[in-house]
């Protein structure tokens, strides 16, 4: 018989956080559940939280060694990730290289459009705000973080961005943008958190633009399509068939 999962600390849109025995050490455990519009729009994809925990811990690894601080600790078999306990900063950190979704909507630039150098933004989370954007001078106003940390935030950022797009370019695959979080960890230092997947990433298919990610359910893709489609992203990053027959995470 296996333990008993830890109490839950914290639980959210995707995932729930949950206690371990040790303080410095928590359990992301994904959910099925998939959301846009800050939560208005919201449902139940069976096997997307073993596929989307199984991705976040590829991501992270690969970040991991390729020099980029992460709170990843282990894959917990079927879907969750052991993480570094971290102070979280409330922001969104989004890296863009070609124009898409809310850039497109907000700016004069049209979509498919290559940034060079890249875009970095920052948002607060703050859903009854509806997630304004934050310069580097609010992250002092707000006492979020003092400028060093901003800056170092902008380069694991862009760093990030290269390592993870040269990792989807190996697989016949284009980084358009995405997501990341970053928290403080007991060392002070700033480290990347949350998860990194199809929920929090663009990926189209190189030579077809074929959409790999959320942006199919965004779109009003069945979910039929949207479940086929984080499978296939599975497929092409891992090289195999998801183990989500019957499995069942709420
Ligand atoms: N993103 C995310 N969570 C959010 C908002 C955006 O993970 O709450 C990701 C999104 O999947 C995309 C990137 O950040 O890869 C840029 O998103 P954008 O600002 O264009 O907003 P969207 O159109 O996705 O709402």
């Amino acid at each position: 018989m296996s333990k008993p999962l830890g109490k839950i600390l914290s639980e959210g849109k995707t995932k729930k956080v949950r206690e371990t025995e040790n303080s410095d050490v928590a359990l992301l455990e994904f959910k099925d559940s998939i959301t846009v519009l800050d939560g208005e729009k919201m449902d139940v994809l069976r096997g997307k939280a073993v596929i989307n925990a199984h991705i976040s811990a590829y991501f992270l690894e690969i970040l991991e060694k390729k020099g980029v601080p992460t709170h990843y600790i282990e894959f917990v078999e079927p879907n969750m990730m052991k993480v570094k306990n971290l102070e979280m900063l409330p922001v969104e950190i989004v890296c863009r290289n070609i124009a898409a979704g809310h850039l497109v909507k907000n700016y004069p630039i049209k979509e498919g459009t290559l940034l060079n150098p890249p875009v970095v933004e920052f948002y607060l989370k703050d859903d009854a705000r509806h997630d304004p954007m934050l310069n580097e001078d609010h992250f002092l106003i707000l006492g979020l973080a003092s400028r060093g940390e901003v800056k170092k935030i902008k380069e694991i950022t862009l760093k990030t961005n290269r390592i993870l797009s040269d990792a989807l370019k190996a697989k016949g695959l284009t980084l358009v943008d995405f997501k990341i979080e970053v928290g403080r960890g007991t060392d002070g230092k700033i480290y990347v958190g949350d998860e990194i997947n199809g929920d929090s990433m663009r990926i189209w298919e190189v030579g077809t633009d074929k959409i790999l990610d959320k942006d199919v359910y965004r779109k009003g893709g069945t979910m039929e399509q949207v479940l086929n489609t984080y499978i296939q992203l599975y497929q092409k990053l891992l090289g195999k068939m998801p183990p989500i027959r019957g499995t069942k995470n709420e």
